[in-house]
């Protein structure tokens, strides 16, 4: 992919281990249990750490957190992974992260910098208006945007999320697209508003 010669590259928000429904503990894949064993010094089988897990006392919490810690640690492999991949192509070259809310809100941040290598870390922005119609949930979007930027830190180069075209199962129209990039430059002082060329024939 770095091959080709981007302008840049952004890890998509669906690279990620949580919020995947139906899928709760995600990933439980023989890797990720190994990944768990090592990161937590135990000797567990998949069934025991669920099961440990379900029990309301202090030894299912630290297992529950470490199973969260071991995730979040092996997406930082990735990140690593995927930089060094980068690297060998052409270390200029820029690649951000794709910003997914919840307790990864932070996680991000600490991807993105590993993405970003020896350059300037980016991170766009939760914040497309997919399947809008009409104005209602546009104050909403925009605090959205303006809480996770106020999070993070100001060294980080933002884009935003107005991004409905060619993605035609989300799209939404040219004036909402365009409200959009403006609100998230005044909302959540947003860097680049990261847009396609929008669909013109809306
Ligand atoms: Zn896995």
């Amino acid at each position: 992919m770095a091959a080709s010669r981007p302008v840049f590259l952004l890890v998509d928000d669906d690279v990620r281990l949580n919020n995947h429904l139906p899928t709760r503990w995600c990933c439980a894949c023989p890797l990720h249990l190994a990944f768990f064993n090592q990161f937590a010094h135990r000797d567990m089988s998949r069934e025991a750490i669920f099961q440990a897990m379900r029990v309301k006392d202090e030894q299912a919490k630290t297992i529950r957190d470490a199973w969260f810690e071991s995730g979040d640690s092996s997406l930082m492999v990735l990140a690593k992974v995927i930089r060094q991949a980068i690297d060998e192509v052409d270390p200029h070259l820029r690649c951000g992260k794709r910003l997914e809310g919840g307790r990864h809100l932070l996680l991000t941040e600490l991807f993105a910098r590993e993405l970003g290598g020896k350059t300037k870390p980016m991170v766009r922005l939760a914040g497309a208006m997919y399947l809008h119609s009409g104005y209602s949930g546009f104050a909403q979007v925009m605090a959205s945007l303006a809480m996770q930027r106020n999070l993070m830190a100001d060294d980080i180069e933002y884009l935003c999320e107005a991004d409905s075209f060619p993605q035609t199962l989300y799209s939404t129209s040219c004036k909402t697209l365009r409200e959009c990039v403006a609100g998230s430059i005044l909302a959540a002082k947003v860097d680049v508003p990261y847009t396609w060329i929008p669909n013109t024939t809306e």
